[in-house]
């Protein structure tokens, strides 16, 4: 009885975030899925409602040692981003934040819904804005936060190399991980990290500045950012 209105209250919660999200969309274009949402600036987001319905397609096998980690891991990381951008956004007041923001929102939401598949305690239930239990993703958030506090270019550079952060942990975890659900959310999280990537190094492109790739090999690099949003 209490997890059914635990269940009911985590649903309610979520459409309320899918509603906001959306309502703060611009217009979509093609999108890959239902679930999966892009705008035509490449600020790409879950819609969790759908996502929540298409992951109860999914079987449910038991999680490797590793796979719970990468759950956890993730749902801090996407979490981590989420609160860089909301503090750059209350920083510098440029949108390109808040509206990326508001799409990590929908992915560290989206890797919660795994953890409540799973019934894996969430690791940021009791955590507050730039506060991680994880200690490797609290220094980074501490790094990144203070190396994107002095100007907005700075914030910029930061928000791009927190995206390769981003994609070079998902490559990480994807290689260990063999559940479908996993994957498929993994799998979107990186599609939206590669246009967010496009989002930030267009952002500073057009301020006259060129981006050089702090994570990824150069050979990633420009291959993702040759090609269009996805
Ligand atoms: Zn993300
Ligand atoms: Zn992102």
């Amino acid at each position: 009885m209490l997890r059914n209105r635990f269940t009911e209250w985590s649903f309610a919660i979520i459409a309320c975030v899918a509603i906001i999200v959306a309502s703060c969309s611009e217009s979509t274009t093609s999108p890959t899925s239902t679930e999966f949402i892009i705008t035509d600036s490449g600020y790409s987001s879950f819609d969790t409602t759908q996502l929540r319905g298409r992951l109860s397609g999914y079987a449910i096998h038991d999680l490797s040692v590793v796979e719970q980690r990468a759950l956890l891991f993730m749902r801090g990381e996407e979490k981590l981003v989420h609160d860089l951008y909301v503090s750059f956004y209350a920083r510098y007041n440029r949108l390109v934040f808040s509206n990326i923001a508001q799409s990590e929102l929908t992915h560290t939401h989206a890797v919660m819904l795994l953890l409540q598949r799973y019934q894996i305690a969430d690791p940021a239930q009791s955590n507050g804005p730039g506060e991680f239990v994880d200690t490797t993703l609290q220094q980074l958030y501490l790094r990144l936060f203070t190396a994107g506090n002095s100007d907005l270019v700075s914030a910029l550079l930061v928000s791009a190399e927190a995206e390769e952060v981003d994609l070079r942990d998902l490559s990480y975890w994807s290689a260990r991980v063999d559940n479908q659900d996993t994957l498929m959310v993994f799998d979107n999280l990186a599609k939206g990290s590669r246009n967010h990537l496009r989002a930030f190094v267009r952002n500073l492109t057009e301020r006259g500045l060129r981006y050089s790739p702090r994570v990824l090999d150069q050979a990633t690099y420009d291959a993702i950012i040759s090609a269009p949003f996805e």
